[in-house]
Parts: C-alpha cells; sequence; structure tokens
C-alpha cells in the first residue's frame, strides 16, 4: 500500500523496522501507524552493544508523535527484549523515541520548540497534553546539556536569590559574570547554597579555588559562604544593594516625619527616584520641599551624595570620600542614616572594591529580566525543579541538542 510507504519514508525508517499498517479515525481526529520488524530479526544489545542478539519477546508500546494536518498521531510498535549472552534479557532501544519516553524524538523537539515562544502550560494545552509531560521533555533535555556544560576557566561570579514564589521560597542564582550565564540555582538563600555551588562547579571542570571575584548583596549568609567555599574570592558589594539600603533609610526618615510634618503626605517616590526618572509633578514636590527645613531632605542629600562615591576617578579618591560620607551620616542625628551608614562601614572593603572590579549591574539586571521571563514561562510549574529547569533553559546559555 502506497501510504504505508510514504509513512515508512516519512518517519525515516530504517531495516529491520517497517510501518506494517496505519488506522486513520476522522472522527477522533486520530492517525495511528503501526509499526513492527522484520521476523528472525536481530538486534543490537542496548547495555554492551553486542550485535546479533536474538529476540526473546516483545511487547507494545505507544508514541505521541507529531500531528498529522490536525490529526494527533500515535506510533505503535512491538518492541523486542533480546537475549544477550553477556547481559540476559534486554529491551532494545528505538530510534525514533527516547528510552522511557510516550513521545518520540520529533515531538520532543516540536515541545521544546513551541516553549521558546510560550509558557509551558500554553504549550500543554495546544497539543492536549498535561503539563507535567511536557516539564519532563524539558528537564531531560536541559540536564542531558548541563552534564555537558564545561565550567572549567570559571573565575568571576555573581550571586543573588530571588524568589521562587511570592512571599516564600528561594532559589539563588549563580552567575558568570564574563558571559552573562547562569552557572547553577541553588534551592534556598543560606550559606550552604554557595558549597551547592562550588561541588557543582568541580563536577563541570571548574576549580572553586580558583573563582578571584565574587559580586554579591550584603547577606551574611552568602559572605559566610564565600569564605567557606570560594576560599581565594574578594568580594564586591553589588553597587545597586548598597545604594538600596542608603534608599531605604531615606524612606525610613519620611515615614517618621510625615507624622509631624503633613506637607511630605505622597511625596515618598520623589525621594526614592533618580532624578531622571522623576515625573514633572514629583520634580516640583522635590523642589519645593528640598528648599525646607526637613530631616528628609537632609536624609535624601545623604543619599545622593553616597551615589557619588560611584563616580569617584579611582578607589584613591574614593575612599576618603567614603570617610567623609560616613562623618556626615553618623552625626546626622537621623537614627536610620547613622544604621545605614553603620552598615556600610561593616562591608568597608568590599564596598570600596567596586572601584577595582567594576562590576557592573547591568549584568545582574540582565539576568534577572531573564529569571523573570523564566518564571513567566514557568508558571504554575508545581515544583522548583521545573524552576530551575526553565532558567537554566533561558539564562544557561546550554547547547541543548535535539534530533530534528
Ligand atoms: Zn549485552
Amino acid at each position: 500500500m502506497r501510504d504505508l510507504e510514504t509513512f515508512q519514508a516519512a518517519l525515516e525508517l530504517k531495516q529491520p523496522w517497517f510501518v506494517a499498517g496505519s488506522r486513520f479515525d476522522a472522527a477522533a481526529r486520530r492517525l495511528e501507524i503501526d509499526i513492527s520488524f522484520a521476523n528472525g530479526a536481530r538486534f543490537t544489545c542496548p547495555s554492551c552493544g553486542a550485535a546479533e542478539c536474538p529476540v526473546h519477546d516483545a511487547r507494545l508500546l505507544t508514541w505521541r508523535h507529531l500531528d498529522f494536518w490536525q490529526h494527533e498521531t500515535h506510533l505503535t510498535a512491538r518492541v523486542p527484549r533480546v537475549r544477550c549472552d553477556a547481559c540476559g534479557v534486554k529491551k532494545v532501544s528505538v530510534p525514533w523515541a527516547r528510552e522511557g519516553s510516550g513521545f518520540t524524538l520529533l515531538f520532543d523537539a516540536y515541545v521544546m520548540d513551541m516553549i521558546t515562544g510560550m509558557p509551558v502550560a500554553v504549550a500543554a494545552r495546544m497539543v492536549g497534553e498535561h503539563d507535567t509531560r511536557l516539564w519532563r521533555v524539558i528537564r531531560h533535555y536541559v540536564d542531558a546539556a548541563r552534564a555537558r556544560a564545561d565550567h572549567s576557566g570559571i573565575s568571576r561570579v555573581a550571586f543573588d536569590e530571588t524568589a521562587a514564589r511570592r512571599g516564600h521560597d528561594y532559589v539563588s542564582l549563580f552567575v558568570n559574570l564574563d558571559r552573562s550565564q547562569v552557572l547553577f540555582v541553588a534551592d534556598g538563600k543560606d550559606a550552604a547554597t554557595v558549597g551547592a555551588f562550588a561541588d557543582d562547579l568541580t563536577e563541570h571542570g571548574g576549580d572553586p579555588a580558583a573563582v578571584c571575584e565574587v559580586c554579591i548583596d550584603m547577606s551574611t549568609a552568602f559572605i559566610k559562604g564565600t569564605a567557606a567555599h570560594l576560599p581565594q574570592a574578594a568580594i564586591t558589594f553589588d553597587k545597586f544593594h548598597a545604594v538600596k539600603i542608603v534608599n531605604d533609610a531615606v524612606d525610613d526618615v519620611r515615614r517618621a516625619e510625615q507624622k509631624s510634618r503633613p506637607e511630605l503626605t505622597h511625596s515618598r517616590y520623589a525621594w526614592l527616584k533618580n532624578e531622571s526618572n522623576l515625573s514633572a509633578g514629583q520634580r516640583e514636590t522635590l523642589n519645593s520641599l528640598s528648599q525646607r527645613n526637613l530631616k528628609t531632605a537632609r536624609a535624601w542629600q545623604m543619599r545622593l551624595t553616597f551615589q557619588e562615591f560611584y563616580q569617584q576617578q579611582s578607589r584613591e579618591d574614593a575612599a576618603p570620600f567614603l570617610k567623609k560620607w560616613y562623618f556626615w551620616a553618623t552625626h546626622s542625628r537621623l537614627p536610620p542614616m547613622i544604621d545605614a551608614a553603620r552598615t556600610i562601614k561593616r562591608h568597608w572593603d568590599g564596598i570600596l572594591r567596586w572601584h577595582d572590579t567594576h562590576i557592573a549591574n547591568g549584568i545582574l539586571e540582565g539576568i534577572n529580566s531573564l529569571v523573570q521571563a523564566a518564571k513567566a514561562k514557568a508558571r504554575g510549574y508545581r515544583t522548583s525543579r521545573n524552576l530551575k529547569a526553565m532558567i537554566y533553559l533561558i539564562a544557561g546559555k546550554l547547547n541543548i541538542l535535539l534530533s530534528t
């Protein structure tokens, strides 16, 4: 029959496999193709590779294949188990599907292609499969690509945590600063995550002792973890996080002062935003309020000056500049600013080190926007395993190998 030959050619089946029959059910929108193998065929042992093993028995299996136009297509085959002299009875591997998968390789590739353009849940709905089956496909290809990934020569790393779900569950990301690539995602945000990263780095041909630069926020956990697991690394505290500590202190001053100075009502964002991001209204508010004798205005001046620290020409200029700022802030009689200044003081070297390394926020921000995209794609992802797989897929610069 001609259509069987067509199917056989389209599936690129090679001996001893052939298309033995097909059933088309228009009402059910389903096409079933039966694959069989020639009588007396012999197969290679899947365990040891011994050729010409005789068939012991066979079991009927089914795989979802690429749709035939609007019709779901399923392949059915009797898959033999062979008798190997060395290994005993073993199920052979079929050339059109991965072991244990209910999808063909081409369907896998189709799924992996679909999810580049849409959330997994949407792709699952479109192909009429439960999303857990699609996640299994994604995890397989991501895990395989990660297993091959070479992390030798990694020397500059940033890490940061992100909430996996609103309010609870964190994952920590370890980023290669030289390639803007997520190397590792750990559950949690404690010091042990750094140890897990160091182990993973070793498994991928890297060397924790070769990591010489680390960029982190001021979390005690990451500082401890770095000291314990990346012993040669010098720490640069992330500029964004340092400025945020001072900015949060400005907000605390404003909140306390607002109780006695009603003119501060609704002025919150005018104080917190950077000059260039202010709306016309906010600019006006700021112009008028900053002229008055307000604690908030003084705190805001301190924040602006703290940011100028990052514009200093060199570490030699920056160190005395920061010292003066520290003196000013700690003598301000504004408790939140004093606390912020003390936090800066406790992290002095890592803050100054920015002037040696100039580790750019842009890299972390770029990664963060990729992670947000991964979260959107993984919406309703059920387990952090799936979220991690999606982060690797989007931000890991992996070499995913698909049969197409
Ligand atoms: Zn064998």
